[in-house]
Parts: C-alpha cells; sequence; structure tokens
C-alpha cells in the first residue's frame, strides 16, 4: 500500500435503527476514502450521522448495508472475535466524554490496552512512559482521573487510544468538553500526530479544529453533502501535482 491509498473506505455505508414508522437512516450511503496520514474533519448538525459514521468506520457498530475496509481488509463481514481484535490493535477511539477507567491511574489507563493487546508489561510500561511523557502528562502517570483537568484526561484518553499503534485516530468531538486552553493543547497535539503521519478522522464543531484538518466532510441526514480538501494529504493542495506537471 502506498502512502496514497486510502488506509479507510467504505462503499455505500448504510446504518438503520428501528422499522417501519420509525425507520432512522443514521449513515446513508456514504462512499468516502481516508488518504493513508489525512486529518480529515467531519462537521454537521446533531443527530446527522456522525458519531454512527465513526462507530462503523472504527468497527463499534456493524453496517446495515454497505461495506468497510481498513487498509485493504474487509471489516464489516468480519466475525465478534476477529472485530473486537481489530477494536483493540488497529482503530484508537477518543470520546467527548473520556471513558477512562475511574479505578486506574493515568499509566494504567494506557497500560491496560497494551496488555489487552497480548503484550508483555515490559513492553506496555515502556509504551506508556513515551505516551505519557508525548502527551505532556509524565508528571501525571500516578494521578487518578478524578485528580485531573479536563484537558489532561483527555490527553490521557489520546494516549490510551494511541497506546497499540493504530492504523487509525477515531475522535467523537474530543473538545466538545474542554475550555479554549485546554481545547488548544488537544489540537496541538493532533497537529503533532498529523505531523507524523497518523491518520486521523475527528468529528468536531469546533472550527478551530476543523481549521487545521487536510480535509472537511460535511453530513446532512446521514449523508455526505460536502467534501472540502484544504491540502493534498498534508502538502498544500497543487504541489505534488504541480510537481509532476
Ligand atoms: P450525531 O453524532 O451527528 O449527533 P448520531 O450518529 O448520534 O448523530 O445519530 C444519527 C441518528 O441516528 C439520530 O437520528 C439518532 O437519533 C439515531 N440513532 C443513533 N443511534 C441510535 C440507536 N441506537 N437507536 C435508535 N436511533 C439511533
Ligand atoms: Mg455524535
Amino acid at each position: 500500500m502506498n502512502q496514497f491509498d486510502a488506509v479507510l473506505r467504505t462503499r455505500d455505508l448504510s446504518r438503520t435503527h428501528g422499522r417501519g414508522e420509525s425507520l432512522v437512516h443514521a449513515v446513508d450511503g456514504v462512499d468516502l476514502d481516508v488518504r493513508t496520514g489525512q486529518m480529515l474533519a467531519v462537521m454537521g448538525p446533531s443527530g446527522c450521522g456522525k458519531s454512527t459514521l465513526l462507530h462503523l468506520l472504527g468497527g463499534l457498530e456493524r453496517p446495515t448495508g454497505g461495506e468497510v475496509w481498513l487498509a485493504g481488509r474487509r471489516i464489516d463481514t468480519l466475525g465478534e472475535r476477529a472485530l473486537a481484535q481489530l477494536r483493540r490493535r488497529s482503530v484508537g477511539f477518543v470520546f467527548q466524554a473520556f471513558h477512562l477507567v475511574e479505578e486506574l491511574s493515568a499509566a494504567e489507563n494506557v497500560e491496560l490496552p497494551v496488555l489487552l493487546a497480548g503484550r508483555s508489561p515490559r513492553t506496555a510500561r515502556r509504551r506508556t512512559d513515551q505516551l505519557l511523557e508525548q502527551v505532556g502528562l509524565a508528571d501525571r502517570a500516578r494521578h487518578l482521573p478524578w485528580q485531573l483537568s479536563g484537558g489532561q484526561r483527555q490527553r490521557v484518553a489520546i494516549a490510551r487510544a494511541l497506546a497499540n499503534e493504530p492504523l487509525v485516530l477515531l475522535a467523537d468531538e474530543p473538545t466538545g468538553n474542554l475550555d479554549t486552553a485546554a481545547t488548544l493543547d488537544v489540537l496541538r497535539l493532533f497537529e503533532g500526530l498529523r505531523t507524523a503521519g497518523q491518520t486521523l478522522v475527528i468529528v468536531t464543531h469546533d472550527e478551530r479544529v476543523a481549521a487545521t484538518a487536510d480535509r472537511l466532510v460535511s453530513m446532512r441526514d446521514g449523508q455526505l453533502v460536502d467534501d472540502t480538501w484544504m491540502t493534498d494529504h498534508g502538502q498544500p493542495v497543487g504541489g505534488i501535482h504541480g510537481w509532476e506537471g
């Protein structure tokens, strides 16, 4: 796979809820290719299907129609075990409400997915030290979530999501509960990840987050209604084609 191939691909992706009168098309025929290393922002009004799309991309929910491909492998047809393994190893999730394990320290929260992926405690510790350092929380390793600010908790959650070096990082309104200073911290972190080549899909209402992305898609009623590329895979638009021409 070369760097311009899609690491994530959907075809006619759909997800309905309920039936009859109460049938809801949460996601309705979405075709989306996310390039390796791309930072994609997803925007749209509440209830338009953003979270559902993200869940489908990461195997948290199963589609009712269409296909999802991750790194060239079709994932919507995987069995439960394979899907659980994929969620654990190949995708990282970040939620608006952090979803840390409250009884575990910051370091233990980050370590857990590494251990669950079957790696040694020593590897898990090394990886955790490195990640907490990366998110600027090396000095908070022993703190419990309630002893941390919202911004710090979200940075722990991001470290946890990165623990198994996921192919894609999926974030659902990651700054939705944060003040401006904490939002900027998280944004700087995402920019660093993007520079390092991490593929990111971020659902957001925040213009600052969207402005950082390479590409912005807008949703309405379960469908993609706009797709704007601000940069060409991190390169200014025209740069790559300019060299070719
Ligand atoms: P967004 O994240 O953009 O706010 P969602 O993906 O959460 O939108 O929801 C899209 C639509 O699907 C909404 O109409 C919502 O009410 C509906 N929906 C989402 N999850 C469920 C569910 N588990 N059961 C029934 N309807 C759902
Ligand atoms: Mg949502």
